[in-house]
């Protein structure tokens, strides 16, 4: 089933009459979510990824656009009719009955032609515990679980009701490193079982990034870039989308163009053929970075931080906006830990100039709009 989002907007009124301090919790959303696709939501706290979840739910009720769930019109539509199933970070499983009960629950509430038989319920709860598997604890209460397998039962009481689409919201901050692991790759692999479309709230870019299909990254309301992950990740719309992806982070630098050049403070570090001459921020990711004792990029060399294939090159240099630059370089090349500087060369791919205002993308050389 496919997701339409037509100018999709929520704006929450001011709580107070005279001043003018409302929320624009989504602004002016559109997006075709393709049948059968993960779709991750991605952003900071406060960015409206919840908001929009809500709306898609019905839960909320948008200001303004529409919501299509194929070809139907389900904007005025309520929750119940619109045949989704919907997870949420805190489980909310009922303490007092059983997994089984629990997953019955929302199939023994079915009216009219939806209404099912008790041998068609358990049948169907059985199911869905398969998936997700959990059939061999259906008699146990939600408390005798552990975080992950309580996730688990609340997939499967959502999955029971074969909903349209799949819905979850922050469905894994509850559970430890290990587990959220696990979990992610379980929904993964549930929702290619299954086969529906399902949209994921995450303000965790690494979790969005490693299970979608493609993520959505908003700020403040606003969509700021909508793409597979990867194609993201290599071509960043702004700085704060190139911000947000990536662990390490990108390092950020001050920077200039001049004759077609890229400087960081006095060295050229690179070309920019068609840049006009300008005040800029570089983004170049910490893979960016070749080691080599003629490069042009001379940094302070504080620390090499040894990761197994890779190591970590922390260093720092007066044009860097962050505290420390950390570059990932294989670890078969050695670093000198006597010297005092650690020099680069870049690899183009791998950095970014951003307007020095803005923050939009400046495209140069084979770089294209993504
Ligand atoms: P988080 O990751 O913290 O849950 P989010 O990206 O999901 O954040 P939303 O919950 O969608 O963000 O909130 C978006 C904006 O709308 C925030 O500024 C929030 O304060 C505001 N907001 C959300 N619900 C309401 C409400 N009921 N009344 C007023 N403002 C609200």
């Amino acid at each position: 089933m496919k997701i339409v989002l037509e100018n999709l907007t929520k704006v929450f009124p001011s709580r107070n009459k005279k001043s003018n301090d409302e929320v624009i919790a989504v602004n002016n959303f559109n997006f075709e979510i393709p049948d059968g696709k993960l779709i991750g939501l991605l952003g900071p706290s406060g960015c409206g990824k919840s908001t929009t979840l809500y709306m898609i739910s019905g839960l909320q009720k948008p200001t303004g656009g529409k919501i299509f769930f194929g070809d139907e019109d389900v904007t005025e539509l309520s929750t119940e009719r619109r045949g989704i199933g919907l997870v949420f970070q805190n489980y909310a499983l009922y303490p007092h009955m059983t997994v089984k009960q629990n997953i019955l629950f929302p199939l023994q509430n079915l009216k009219g032609e939806e209404k099912m038989t008790k041998d068609q319920m358990l049948e169907r709860a059985y199911e869905a515990a398969r998936l997700v598997q959990i059939d061999e604890l259906m008699d146990r209460k939600p408390s005798e679980l552990s975080g992950g397998q309580q996730q688990r039962v609340a997939i499967a009481r959502a999955l029971a009701k074969m909903p349209r689409v799949l819905l979850l919201d922050e469905p894994l901050s509850n559970l430890d490193a290990r587990l959220r692991l696990q979990t992610r790759e379980e929904i993964r692999r549930i929702q290619k079982e299954t086969g529906i479309t399902t949209v994921f709230v995450t303000h965790d870019q690494e979790e969005a990034m490693s299970i979608s299909d493609m993520i959505v990254v908003m700020k403040l309301g606003v969509v700021q870039q909508i793409g597979e992950p990867q194609n993201v990740y290599d071509s960043p719309a702004n700085l704060f989308v190139a911000k947000f992806l990536g662990t390490p982070p990108i390092n950020v630098f001050r920077g200039r163009v001049q004759g077609g050049k890229l400087f960081i403070g006095e060295a050229e570090v690179m070309d920019v053929q068609g840049v006009k001459d300008q005040a800029v921020t570089v983004g170049i990711r910490p893979e960016g970075f070749v080691l080599d004792e003629n490069g042009p990029l001379s940094c302070k060399l504080s620390n090499v931080e040894v990761m197994g294939r890779d190591v970590s090159i922390v260093s720092t240099h007066e044009e860097s906006l962050n505290p420390i630059i950390r570059s990932i370089i294989n670890a078969d090349h050695k670093v000198n830990l006597a010297s005092e500087t650690v020099r680069y060369t870049l690899k183009p791919h791998k950095v970014f100039l951003f307007h020095a205002e803005t923050e939009d993308r400046i495209y140069f050389g084979k770089t294209e709009e993504a």
